[in-house]
């Protein structure tokens, strides 16, 4: 099914309570982090913005490596990075690519993006213009495996 495109409108940024000041700047971080992405091999730029839960934003982009498998994409690099930096709860994921309809993120990341981030939380998809597609992160990853399935049954999986 081709993705359906959704203009940029009040509606989400209403359904998903986000300013659209705030909304605005994730999305242009998204596209910028592009400028930073490594990809000589690919020539696939990925730029991702996350927006934390105290409304900081943070970039990433892919990281190509000439043994291929070894690389990362933008949202892992942009996790990895918040993470670090001490943020482990988000409200909003953006990622940017340069082609038309957006790419989604790979299953890879949708797994990544489900240990930090709730189900309803919005991930916004732009394409080589601006234009986006928005789905929450059960939509791209139903039925998912998640932190607190570790913590159910006889407990030993207790994080
Ligand atoms: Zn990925």
């Amino acid at each position: 099914m081709p993705p359906i495109r959704i203009p940029r409108s009040q509606d989400d940024e209403t359904k998903f309570d986000l300013d659209s000041e705030v909304l605005h700047e994730l999305k242009e971080k998204a596209i910028a982090a592009k400028g930073v992405a490594y990809c000589p091999y690919s020539h696939f730029r990925v730029g991702c913005a996350l927006l934390t839960e105290d409304e900081t934003i943070i970039t990433g982009a892919n990281v190509e490596c000439a043994s291929y498998n070894v690389g990362t994409c933008a949202e892992r690099c942009a996790l990895a990075k918040a993470v670090t930096e001490g943020h482990t709860k988000f409200k909003a994921v953006a990622v940017s690519t340069d082609i038309t309809p957006p790419a989604s993120p790979c299953g890879m990341c949708r797994q990544f993006i489900r240990e930090f981030c709730p189900l309803q939380m919005p991930v916004f998809m732009y394409d080589r213009d601006g234009n986006y597609v928005v789905k929450t992160l059960e939509e791209l990853l139903p039925m998912s495996f998640g932190p607190e399935d570790l913590r159910r049954g006889d407990g030993r999986g207790e994080l």
